[in-house]
């Protein structure tokens, strides 16, 4: 079954998740991918990637991804999150991580984190079945 992965960055950290896409397009243009709104539209147009993109961030795209995720629709969650800035949707943020941890999803918050996933995917990927 296809991997599906859901890709969140807040604004600061926006250029961070098109670059780790970048850097991983191989291992992502295999998989699924969802996005909050403005997240997904970026990393489309800058990495031809094709991204499931759900409303933005503020306006209940974590809440979106959180359902998914708790129906079982969703393998692991790239969330790089803004420690500096506080968020107006800062319970939709907390509930999404907290469905991660209730569901056991791997959730990586910052790049260290998502390329230590993303590795592990790509050689899951490349195993022989
Ligand atoms: P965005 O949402 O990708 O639409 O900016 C991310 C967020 O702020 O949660």
């Amino acid at each position: 079954m296809t991997t599906r992965i859901a890709l969140i960055a807040h604004d600061h950290k926006k250029d961070d998740i098109v670059t780790l896409c970048g850097e991983y397009v191989h291992v992502l243009s295999r998989c699924e991918l969802v996005a909050t709104g403005t997240t997904g539209s970026r990393i489309a147009h800058r990495h031809g990637l094709p991204v499931q993109c759900k409303l933005s961030g503020p306006h209940g795209g974590d809440l979106q991804i959180g359902a998914e995720l708790a129906e079982g629709r969703i393998d692991m969650v790239i969330f790089l999150r803004d420690p500096m800035t506080p968020q107006p949707h800062e319970p939709d943020i907390n509930a999404l991580v907290r469905a991660c941890d209730v569901h056991n999803v791997p959730c990586a918050t910052n790049m260290s984190t998502a390329r230590m996933i993303l590795e592990r995917l790509a050689q899951r990927l490349d195993a022989p079945a």
